[in-house]
């Protein structure tokens, strides 16, 4: 049995997964990885270069042109694409209107969970997602499943975006984030849905401290296991 431990955190789009995983990555001194980040870099990729999701020789020979790197900085995570950082452009409206879309590809899928795995294989890690606890690691020690109401996440997302884009509207990503629901829980491969054996988190109602206290008081029975 392996001796390191694997945090498997999945969920809806914007319901405070990777403000958790951080967290919980900094207090346990883990490694923490944004599963999102990488399908969100393959999406820029094809965004750019005017790949047809639908094409499939133009989706692999994409996938082999496609090289990204983590680096993790204070426990935020750096993204390059061919050695260029991509880091908030990922994070800006195109990407997260194709996204999705670029994610339920059987082929983008299986070189992003190989990938993956690999990140996993040695280290002490939370990693967060869509398909963690059921694809990626579903050995993993603890699964973590979050949900919160649909407005609520709407409203943080809002204010994590208004900074960097002071015109969006909260109805823009309301419908956003829905769509996306949509898309990840009826997808062909590896759609989103609770692994049967994962903790369920509703947040709708919490604070990030008390989030991080339900997670640790999770973690800690592995950790004096070890
Ligand atoms: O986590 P984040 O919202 O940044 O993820 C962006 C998108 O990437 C999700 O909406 C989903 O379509 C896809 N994704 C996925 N599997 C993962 C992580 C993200 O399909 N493990």
């Amino acid at each position: 049995m392996d001796s390191h431990i694997v945090v498997a955190i999945d969920g809806y789009s914007s319901c405070g997964k990777s403000t958790l995983a951080k967290a919980l990555a900094r207090e346990l001194h883990f490694i923490y990885v944004d599963s999102g980040a990488m399908y969100r870099a393959v999406a820029l990729y094809f965004i750019r270069n005017q790949i047809d999701p639908n094409n499939n020789s133009q989706v692999l020979e994409a996938l082999k042109n496609i090289h990204l790197n983590f680096h993790s900085r204070d426990y935020e995570t750096h993204v390059t694409l061919n050695d260029e950082e991509v880091s908030s452009e990922i994070r800006l409206m195109p990407v997260s209107e194709n996204v999705s879309t670029v994610a339920a590809i059987k082929e983008v899928r299986h070189e992003m969970v190989k990938q993956q795995q690999r990140m996993g294989r040695s280290k002490n890690i939370v990693m967060d997602g869509r398909d963690i606890g059921t694809a990626v690691f579903p050995n993993a020690q603890i699964k973590i499943f979050m949900t919160a109401d649909p407005k609520v996440r709407a409203e943080r997302r809002l204010r994590e975006l208004l900074p960097k884009n002071p015109t969006i509207t909260l109805e823009e990503i309301f419908e956003n984030l829905a769509h996306r629901d949509y898309q990840d829980t009826t997808r062909l491969e590896s759609p989103l849905v609770r692994a049967h054996d994962a903790i369920i988190l509703d947040n709708t109602d919490l604070t990030q401290q008390e989030q991080l206290l339900f997670a640790l008081s999770i973690v800690e029975p592995f950790l004096e296991k070890k």
